[in-house]
């Protein structure tokens, strides 16, 4: 964990990102889900036994970067995180996280939706 916040703190926005090229098909991810708006794979480095990554095509920095003209697009990818939850098996829950900017724990910048499960989470996160 203090690993990923490392990479976290490390990280800088802007330029071509690793899920950029992943869209691209230029890095191999296998989808377990892609439509017109997102893709959504599993995360390299799972922080649970069910840890997939919903991204959006377009490639919106972060958070706190998003704009009202992004609703329908972050609505989506909420349904698409909880659609990937359902056919992940997680019928006892899971948990949705987007991290923003360095003390958000963010390491890359270009906006996704972990969705986490398969073990019971801990409140407060880390
Ligand atoms: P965040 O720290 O919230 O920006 O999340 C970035 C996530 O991307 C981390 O959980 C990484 O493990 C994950 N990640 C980085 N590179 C890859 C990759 N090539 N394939 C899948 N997941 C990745």
């Amino acid at each position: 964990m203090a690993d990923e916040m490392d990479k976290a703190q490390a990280a800088k926005p802007g330029g071509d990102t690793i899920f950029a090229k992943i869209i691209r098909k230029e890095i191999p991810a296998k989808f377990i889900y892609e439509d017109d708006q997102c893709v959504a794979f599993n995360d390299v480095s799972p922080q649970a036994p069910t840890h997939i990554l919903v991204v959006p095509r377009k490639p919106i920095v972060q958070m706190s970067q998003v704009e009202d003209s992004d609703a329908a697009l972050l609505g989506h990818l909420m349904i698409v995180a909880k659609k990937c939850a359902q056919q992940a098996g997680l019928t006892k829950g899971y948990r949705i996280v987007v991290n923003d900017g360095p003390d958000g724990g963010q390491s890359v910048y270009h906006i996704h939706i972990h969705v986490l499960g398969g073990r019971v989470m801990s409140w407060p996160p880390g």
